[in-house]
């Protein structure tokens, strides 16, 4: 049987979470598949940053440290990411970018491992992780004589050792949207004796995530893709508190010390994850994070990351669905498992060719979604359940197939290399 627009219609009626998407100010006439990249502008966030600039700046000047709580954000803003990921108040922190903070846990990592099991010398993630996140394990490695190595997904199990430090994985593939199984990995890691570094990048806000029911040891995502922070917006830490009073983190400045208005001149590091914080912290983008998470936070009395997470994956299977009723014989292959335990948030197809000027050729049909090089080449569509409707599933596709019959991706414009993909 296949789907109608009607059909899609008819489930938007019935949504529970469909109110939510009034929380956002999306374009006119666009459908927006890229809020796993950059989440879309919460309504409440110009206001809210005109009024931290107007009043708490431009009136309270510096007493807005203590009148306006700014010293307390990261703090405040790391117990509400906290709720979505299952952990504790006290153990996250919102601060710096995802790359800077997964510096700041992996070293901590390591420096564990040295002092605990010196022989241990290998860092394992998989080859298709995010480029960041390999380069700063790179780093780290060289820079503390371990050995990184790259495996395929499968490899993973079997590769956990007795000289594995580390096993730094981010837990929903950038790339296609495959999702690892956190506790299951967690524990196998540990039972080699291994640590586990999770990025949350693509989790946070998007999956249920239980960090303490994995028994995980350090985590870090982002603020500005599911959370809706803004380009750039504060990221996260977490550490586990068996690990957290045990070692400094690289970055020992003020703001991570027990008591940073001592001004003593030496470092005596804040208890738990409050070390994790370096300098003076962005308050504009905490403020604006702070929006970002009211957002996702909304849904709670509507039933919480499990609502959002059924939301989710009906929008995905609705999505794969389409595609192939809608748009066979067309050359494009799925990348993204079918199977919910291991999906993301989003839906990736592949294509052999002309898959970024397909995506130029739906952007300018108004269908927001990206494209990521590589072999083969991907063409990724991220499902907000937020603001994300059935009936925008259907448009997106129907956009999509035109794009196809049409041949319109062969125009020269849509072939044109852009700086930011
Ligand atoms: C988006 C993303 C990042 C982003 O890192 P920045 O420091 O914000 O540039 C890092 N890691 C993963 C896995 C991501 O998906």
């Amino acid at each position: 049987m296949t789907t109608t627009l009607a059909d899609c219609r008819a489930r938007d009626a019935q949504d529970p979470l469909r109110a939510l998407r009034d929380l956002f100010t999306l374009p006119e006439g666009v459908v927006y598949l890229d809020g796993n990249s950059l989440g879309p502008l919460p309504r409440a966030t110009p206001e809210r940053v005109a009024q931290v600039v107007r009043e708490e700046w431009g009136q309270g000047l510096i007493r807005s440290w203590n009148t306006a709580g700014w010293f307390e954000q990261p703090r405040r803003q790391g117990d509400r990411i906290a709720t979505l990921i299952g952990a504790e108040p006290g153990e996250v922190v919102a601060t710096d970018s995802t790359s800077i903070n997964l510096f700041k846990v992996l070293s901590a990592a390591l420096a564990s491992v040295a002092a605990d099991a010196p022989a241990r010398r290998t860092v394992l993630s998989e080859r298709s992780n995010f480029p960041t996140d390999l380069y700063i394990a790179e780093s780290l490695c060289r820079d503390r004589g371990f050995r990184l190595v790259l495996l395929e997904e499968d490899e993973i199990p079997h590769a956990l050792r007795d000289d594995t430090a580390v096993l730094m994985l981010t837990h929903v593939n950038y790339r296609t949207g495959a999702m690892h199984d956190m506790a299951a990995l967690t524990a196998r890691a540990h039972a080699a004796g291994a640590l586990v570094v999770w990025d949350l990048a693509h989790s946070a806000g998007a999956v249920e995530v239980d960090l303490t029911r994995a028994d995980a040891d350090y985590a870090v995502g982002c603020g500005y893709k599911y959370l809706n922070g803004g380009p750039g917006a504060p990221a996260f830490a977490w550490v586990h508190p068996r690990h957290a009073d045990r070692f400094w983190q690289p970055l020992a400045g003020w703001w991570g010390h027990a008591q940073p208005f001592a001004f003593t001149p030496d470092y005596q590091p804040a208890p738990g994850s409050a070390r994790y914080l370096c300098g003076t912290q962005g308050i504009l983008g905490l403020a604006a994070l702070e929006c970002g998470l009211d957002t996702v936070l909304a849904a709670e009395p509507l039933g919480g990351m499990p609502a959002l997470r059924r939301k989710s994956l009906a929008l995905t299977d609705l999505f794969i669905a389409l595609v192939e009723e809608r748009c066979a014989g067309h050359g494009l292959d799925l990348a993204t498992p079918r199977e919910h335990a291991r999906r993301g948030s989003q839906v990736c197809l592949t294509r052999n060719d002309g898959a970024y000027a397909i995506v130029q050729a739906l952007i300018a049909r108004g269908v927001i979604g990206d494209f990521r090089a590589g072999r083969p080449d991907i063409l990724r569509f991220g499902c907000t359940p937020l603001y994300l409707r059935f009936e925008d599933v259907w448009h997106a596709v129907e956009q999509l197939r035109l794009v196809l019959v049409e041949e319109e991706w062969r125009r020269p414009e849509f072939h044109q290399a852009q700086a930011v993909t």
